[in-house]
């Protein structure tokens, strides 16, 4: 039963779109309206099982909720997951069929790019519905949002080195990368610029053999990157990646990268306190591409306030760094109740309005 899954924080609505024709199999999950239309990215990847895909939307929208709500933007939270292998089941009437399923919610949720979907895709998408956003073309279009997103996580990388290893530069600082897709491959490019050196992997050969080229890493296997030697632990791969399993071999004392949902269970976030590893909650600091996207949908978009936007991620995970060491709480904890509020205000605000 859906209101039973672990994983089910009282979401608005979950949405199941089956086309037979096109073989869409998709969950649609508005996790919270109260500051807004949900949006957040649509993530193509072949799960084992239903029950993975469910938890995956429930999960992925929820932190859509708090990463608008941290980076003060008008959008409520929303994820979209469609079934499938993105470099196989690729077809442009799966994602007219997926764009129809989204038109159906009339605006309440907006897509965008997440894992395994393109611009070109959500172009694709944009045939059939209007409620799409991160477009190449068209009034305000903002295009990938990655490199934005690549941004900010750099930005707050920069800000926990400051805050843990008490330095400024990343010139010899270690930072072990997992994940060289959209955002990775533009973080190694931001990382190299600024002298640090990167440990590298991904489950494609081809994606690791231009990390070394470009940027002189270093490759290891990708189940071994958790545990490089290395000064930053930077997952912009899949969630989950902070477990029981993993963490006793970190070696790094800061967890910082551009992955959504890194802790594979709240209590993560407190082992990670007591082992002395700093965490940038994740919704904060890989706000930057939904604040890009977010200029789209507001249809107001103006590069250089999008990067003001986005150089308030370090300012904000500061904050977050300093009230958990004052208060001697999880990271993680400390952005969850800094987020609720904020949602908590909206729902009232909605309330008063109604
Ligand atoms: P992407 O699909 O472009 O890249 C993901 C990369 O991770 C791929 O190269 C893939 O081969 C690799 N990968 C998958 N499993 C792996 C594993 N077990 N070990 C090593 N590598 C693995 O996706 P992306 O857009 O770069 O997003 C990366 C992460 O950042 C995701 O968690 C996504 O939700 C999150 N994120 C992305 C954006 C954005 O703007 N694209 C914004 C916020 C958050």
């Amino acid at each position: 039963m859906l209101f039973d899954f672990p994983d089910f924080d009282n979401h608005e609505l979950v949405l199941f779109g089956r086309d037979e024709a096109s073989g869409l199999a998709a969950i649609i999950a508005v996790h919270s309206t109260a500051l807004g239309p949900a949006c957040g990215g649509c993530r193509m990847w072949p799960y084992a099982n239903d029950t993975e895909a469910m938890r995956d939307a429930l999960r992925l929208s929820r932190g859509m909720s708090y990463k608008n709500a941290m980076a003060g933007l008008p959008l409520g939270g929303g994820k979209s997951v469609i079934i499938g292998d993105s470099r196989k089941d690729k077809t442009d009437e799966l994602f007219r069929a997926f764009g129809r399923v989204i038109d159906s919610l009339g605006g309440k949720y907006i897509a965008a790019e997440d894992v395994g979907i393109t611009v070109a895709d959500v172009m694709t998408m944009g045939q059939t519905t209007r409620h799409v956003a991160g477009l190449s073309k068209g009034h305000d279009a903002s295009g990938d949002p990655s490199p934005f997103t690549a941004y900010g996580v750099y930005m707050g990388i920069k800000a926990a080195v400051k805050h843990k290893l008490a330095t400024d530069s990343l010139r010899g600082v270690r930072v072990a990368v997992q994940g060289l897709g959209n955002v990775g491959s533009h973080l190694c490019q931001r990382l190299a610029d600024d002298g640090a050196i990167l440990t590298v992997t991904d489950i494609h050969a081809d994606a690791v053999q231009r990390a070394v080229d470009k940027f002189g890493a270093m490759a290891v296997a990708p189940d071994r990157i958790h545990a490089a030697d290395a000064d930053v632990y930077a997952p912009c791969a899949l969630g989950a990646v902070i477990n029981p399993r993993s963490l006793p071999e970190l070696k790094a004392k800061i967890v910082a990268g551009g992955a959504n949902n890194q802790l594979e269970t709240d209590p993560m976030g407190e082992a990670l306190r007591a082992a002395g590893i700093l965490y940038a909650p994740d919704y904060v600091i890989n706000g930057g591409g939904i604040i890009n996207v977010s200029a789209e949908v507001t249809q107001d978009y103006d590069r250089d306030s999008v990067l003001r936007q986005v150089e308030r991620i370090p300012v904000t995970l500061t904050e977050i760094f300093r009230r958990a060491d004052w208060e001697n709480r999880p990271t993680s904890a400390v952005a969850d109740e800094m987020a609720r509020e904020i949602l908590a205000a909206g729902k009232g605000g909605q309330k008063q309005a109604a």
